[in-house]
């Protein structure tokens, strides 16, 4: 057994092309937890991280560089996707800690619907103490469309608090998503995920982010057609502008140089795009922003 707190439940090759992960389960000592930076200033009091490591494997997720700050521990970001450990007792914490005025965000860091999520079901045993105990807010941050198994409870938790989606679409070009993130579902079905959600009455939010290499005016009219709500952008945080903290993944970046892509990579071209991607938002009466701001829309309170 690698990590002597974590008892394993499976070693499944994934089918297809995709590639193994492992599987873990360990007891949290909570499972809400005060926020503080980037999210807490956005306006949520609460995060909730269900596992630890993603089997997503994103090239630039910002969670492996955030290292023993974002509760890893080294072999999660020196193996980040190759496993996952859940929160084995993720419901009953949340039965205790959940309280009606909390603004939750799940999860800064883990994809609650990562394909691990499949097979260990722990995502229905936390909507379930939802529904029965509401928060204020309630916004549920994936790329996965695996969330589709849970929404007979999505539809019933959105009629008990405010309940968002925020669904990642990061390019407009599958070939590039198969670059940076050949574990996430292609993006004809991502979109059809968000489609679905929508019909069955779920707020759902357009998330670029990363904003990966794409036609910037595709991108933005993908979004605006498939949402009715304001849409969030966020460019590769770059360590040039963000000196401390979380940032894109170096697998990312060299992506990026092969490809031709490093100007991705660049603040003043990723605020050309951005800009660009909000005029053309706004010629379409939406709003499209990127950081703190945009962010905040998540967490707002319905009056
Ligand atoms: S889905 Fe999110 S948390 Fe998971 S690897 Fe990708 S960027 Fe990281």
């Amino acid at each position: 057994m690698p990590f002597a707190e974590a008892a394993p439940l499976a070693n499944d090759p994934i089918p297809g092309n995709r590639t193994p992960f492992r599987i873990y389960e360990s007891d949290a000592a909570s499972i809400l937890t005060s926020t503080g930076g980037f999210i807490r200033d956005a306006g949520f009091t609460h995060s909730l991280t269900p596992a630890r490591n993603c089997t997503f494997a994103c090239t630039y997720c910002y969670v492996p560089t955030m290292k023993m700050y974002g509760g890893l521990k080294p072999e999660d970001w020196q193996q980040w996707g190759q496993f996952t450990t859940f929160k084995r007792n993720a419901a009953a914490l949340l039965r205790k800690s959940v309280r009606p005025e909390q603004i939750i965000y799940c999860s800064p860091l883990v994809d609650p619907y990562q394909p691990a999520e499949a097979e260990q079901m722990l995502m229905p045993e936390v909507l379930d103490v939802l529904i029965e105990r509401p928060p204020r807010v309630f916004t549920i941050q994936t790329r996965g469309p695996l969330i589709l198994r849970d929404l007979p409870r999505l539809e019933v938790l959105a009629r008990r608090t405010c309940l968002r989606v925020s669904f990642s679409i990061t390019t407009d070009r599958d070939d590039v998503r198969k670059w940076y993130e050949p574990l996430c579902a292609s993006i004809d079905e991502r979109v059809d995920t968000v489609r679905r959600l929508r019909q069955a009455g779920i707020a759902v939010y357009a998330t670029l982010a990363p904003l990966l290499p794409c036609d910037p005016d595709a991108l933005t009219d993908l979004a605006l057609a498939i949402t009715g709500d304001d849409i969030i952008a966020d460019p590769f945080h770059v360590r040039s502008v963000k000196t401390t903290g979380a940032t894109t993944r170096e697998a990312a970046s060299r992506i990026s140089l092969k490809r031709g892509f490093s100007e991705w990579h660049d603040p003043s071209f990723q605020m050309k795009i951005v800009d660009r991607m909000r005029q053309r938002a706004r010629a379409a009466g939406r709003r499209l922003d990127a950081g703190v701001p945009a962010f905040g829309w998540l967490a707002e309170v319905n009056p």
